[in-house]
């Protein structure tokens, strides 16, 4: 019964928990030791998957953490980066400077990647993300004038 880390996987989990500790409980502990047992080893069983759940909703919490920061990021550079040949770069005071970020990255899905030089070419960059490639010339490294990145 494992679910998606749902705040409903983690309820629907302690609900069984307190469901099967209910039934010891009215049972007034009169059962006998085989039912005890098998209720018990439930019991376990249930706070098991409650933990789980609750680890998979930690997990889930944050990736949207995560991805939160990550937009919040995109917002903030998008006032400065600019466009330059086919790639993306940071920019002061609107002059582009340092590596270029992939474009279909960026402009697709708000997501800054650094071009890296195809191993054993100098002409052409791809992007790690996308595997996209870029014509070195088009997507240079740029000296910022007065800044050393
Ligand atoms: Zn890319």
């Amino acid at each position: 019964m494992a679910g998606q880390g749902t705040p409903e996987d983690v309820m629907r989990s302690l609900n069984f928990a307190q469901d099967v500790s209910k039934e010891i409980k009215q049972a007034n502990y009169q059962m006998d030791r085989v039912e005890l047992k098998r209720l018990l080893a439930e019991l376990t069983a249930a706070i098991a998957s409650s933990k789980m759940e609750l680890s998979l909703l930690q997990g889930v919490c944050e990736a949207r953490d995560n991805e939160l920061i990550r937009l919040n990021e995109a917002l903030v550079y998008k006032g400065n980066l600019r466009r330059r040949g086919d790639g993306y770069y940071k920019s002061i005071d609107g002059r582009p400077y340092g590596q270029p970020y992939c474009s279909y990255c960026w402009e697709g899905n708000q997501k800054l990647i650094h071009l890296h030089n195809r191993i054993l070419s100098k002409d052409v960059r791809v992007c790690p993300h996308c595997k996209n490639e870029y014509q070195a010339m088009r997507t240079p490294f740029l000296e910022a004038e007065g800044y050393t990145a």
